[in-house]
């Protein structure tokens, strides 16, 4: 971090110097193409690389933001400024739109979207008489500011890299921060970000308008710049193009847009001289080149470039600023004894399977209810439905007086539930501490905007506070700075309490965390469970090793293929036959 902190204003500082330099004419020309690609590029970082959301049709957003102000100050004698302003909207608008239609796709159905919308939208600019058709507009005017005309190169360098580097500090700012840690959360599948109280499908979709507003901005630029606009720059292959830079480059970093987008120009100017006089016909061959180096660079470096770079530069470590930070907001908790959750008959049938077969059971704030049975009986599916990861075949389920049956788990979450997973779910390449805050969402409010200008940082500071102190809750402080991905699965299985304890939740739910841990680990885990009760919180434990439960609950309910076999306090359920029958009639 502090070597990337000096590295950053000293690149910023270099970048605009340039063109105070005796730099040739030619260099300041490419210089601004690396720029507007590094900015388009740059939202295919966030997007595909950071949200792991593919766009192939980043070309046509340039476009939108290109054409706009073409036609706008042409047709009209439209300010650029107030066409810029009408470009960005016209790009959040499609975006939008384009988003709410293809988001909720998943695998391979999103990126063939973007190519269809790409398409569309390139030959809309095509064919539009308005637009000029395939010749586009011409006499596109230059920017000005006051009375600083920006028609030269290097008058427009200044403009593009301001733009470009701003919008990477921007982007550098928003992935550390709330909304920064909910897109990131994207990739790696939405049940745990939900259960977080993540909506999901908002920073799909809020990523999805960045990065079109950034290719939009480029496009202005790059219209004001050439000062005449036509399709071509706009279409599908430009489109792959953009992603080619984002993914070679390296697509989860910010820096690995400027890498690929300049490496990508250089090499492209080259091909497009040699290929053609290789092959002897004319033709825009490099982007069949682009086309296999990306298919090498998918499998053999999946980081990009930036693979290379990695190795020497620190991995990032949160500078520890939040000691004096005042406490988030907490939640007014049930008093002891106070009846927290009533699971009415809850049924799950998957297909002809009934997983969970009208169970019912009760928890009173303060106890600790352990959900056994054998592997297969159910468990993992009922905790699911009281969660809301899955929806009811039928049944009530009531928390704290409202009935939540039905609900997405994020809404489930803001009253007061929170869990962890069977199968550890975390974002491996942040840190541990990083992970335990994202189960601080709900209770921080700071939005993109406010990331982006780091306004939030009081913010954080309060939700980092919290993270390291839930951390410490659970005896785990001294790896705060690890990468989440890194640790055994004891740690990791403890970090996910932490961060569902970052939550202030008035209801925990630990899905078998005692499962794949050593003995030692084991004993660890108790002891962590036993304080947290000590401390007066309410827990549904779900496991199927009997021993491991026994000495921690007060009340068990005990399932066997789908269907409550018995509920009673532990010496009960130890003694009854049924259950004992049950155990051995799997284990043996
Ligand atoms: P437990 O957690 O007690 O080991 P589960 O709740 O995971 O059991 O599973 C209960 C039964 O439901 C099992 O027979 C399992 O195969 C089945 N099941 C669980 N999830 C699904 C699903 N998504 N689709 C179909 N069957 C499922
Ligand atoms: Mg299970």
């Amino acid at each position: 971090m502090k070597l990337m902190k000096f590295l950053l204003p000293a690149f910023c500082v270099a970048m605009l110097l340039v063109p105070a330099l005796p730099v040739p004419e030619f260099w300041i020309t490419q210089l601004n193409y690396i720029g507007l690609y590094a900015t388009v590029s740059l939202g295919l970082v966030l997007l595909t690389g950071v949200a792991g959301l593919t766009s192939f049709g980043q070309a046509a957003f340039v476009g939108v933001g290109a054409y706009t102000s073409a036609y706008l100050t042409t047709a009209f004698a439209l300010s650029p400024w107030l066409a810029l302003f009408v470009g960005l909207g016209l790009a959040v608008v499609v975006a939008l739109l384009l988003g709410a239609l293809t988001l909720r796709m998943s695998g391979h159905y999103l990126p063939l979207a973007t190519i269809c919308w790409g398409l569309a939208l390139n030959y809309t600019m095509a064919n539009m008489e308005f637009l000029g058709k395939y010749d586009g507009l011409l006499g596109v005017p230059a920017l000005s500011i006051g009375d600083i005309s920006l028609a030269s190169g290097r008058a427009m360098y200044v403009l593009i890299w301001i733009v470009a580097l701003g919008a990477a500090i921007a982007v550098t700012n928003l992935l550390d921060s709330r909304t920064g840690r909910a897109i990131r959360s994207l990739k790696n599948g939405t049940t745990m970000a939900e259960a977080m109280g993540i909506s999901t499908f908002q920073y799909k979709l809020l990523a999805f308008v960045l990065a079109a507003m950034l290719a939009a901005v480029s496009g202005w630029l790059f219209a004001h710049f050439q000062r005449t606009v036509n399709p071509s720059p706009f279409n599908l292959a430009k489109g792959i193009e953009f992603l080619f830079m984002a993914v070679l480059g390296g697509v989860g970093h910010v820096w690995g847009a400027f890498t690929g987008a300049a490496v990508v120009k250089l090499v492209e100017d080259q091909l497009q001289v040699l290929l053609p006089a290789l092959i002897g016909t004319s033709g825009n061959f490099e982007t069949i080149v682009f086309g296999l180096v990306l298919i090498l660079v998918l499998k053999y470096a999946p980081d990009g470039l930036w693979t290379f770079v990695k190795g020497w530069v620190p991995a990032p470590q949160r500078v520890r600023d939040w000691a004096d930070a005042a406490p988030l907001a907490a939640r007014d908790h049930p008093p002891r004894g106070e009846l927290l959750l009533d699971v009415k008959k809850v049924r799950k049938q998957f297909g002809g399977l009934v997983a969970v077969n009208d169970v019912s059971f009760t928890i009173h704030a303060g106890d600790i209810m352990g959900l056994l049975g054998p592997n297969g009986a159910g468990k993992s599916t009922t905790f699911n439905l009281v969660t809301g990861v899955l929806g009811l075949t039928s049944g009530e389920v009531v928390f704290r007086g409202h009935p939540v049956a039905g609900l997405p788990s994020r809404d489930i979450a803001k009253l007061g539930m929170s869990r962890t997973f069977q199968h550890v779910k975390m974002i491996p390449e942040m840190t541990v501490l990083e992970n335990v805050a994202l189960g601080g969402y709900l209770r921080t409010k700071s939005g993109p905007v406010q990331a982006m200008l780091k306004l939030d940082r009081d913010e954080e500071r309060r939700l980092f506070a919290e993270a390291e102190r839930q951390l410490a809750r659970i005896g785990m402080v001294d790896k705060m700075h690890e990468l989440a991905g890194n640790l055994a699965l004891g740690p990791q299985r403890l970090m996910e309490i932490a961060r569902a304890l970052c939550t202030d939740p008035s209801l925990l739910l630990l899905d078998e965390p005692a499962a794949g841990l050593r003995l030692k680990e084991k004993q660890a885990l108790a002891d962590v469970l036993r304080q947290l009760k000590a401390e007066g919180l309410s827990i549904l434990l779900v496991e199927h090793d009997m021993d491991f439960v026994m000495g921690l609950v007060d009340h068990i309910t005990v399932m066997e293929f789908g269907t409550k076999l018995m509920s009673g306090t532990p010496a009960e359920v130890q003694a009854s036959p049924e259950v004992r029958a049950a155990y051995l009639g799997t284990e043996h």
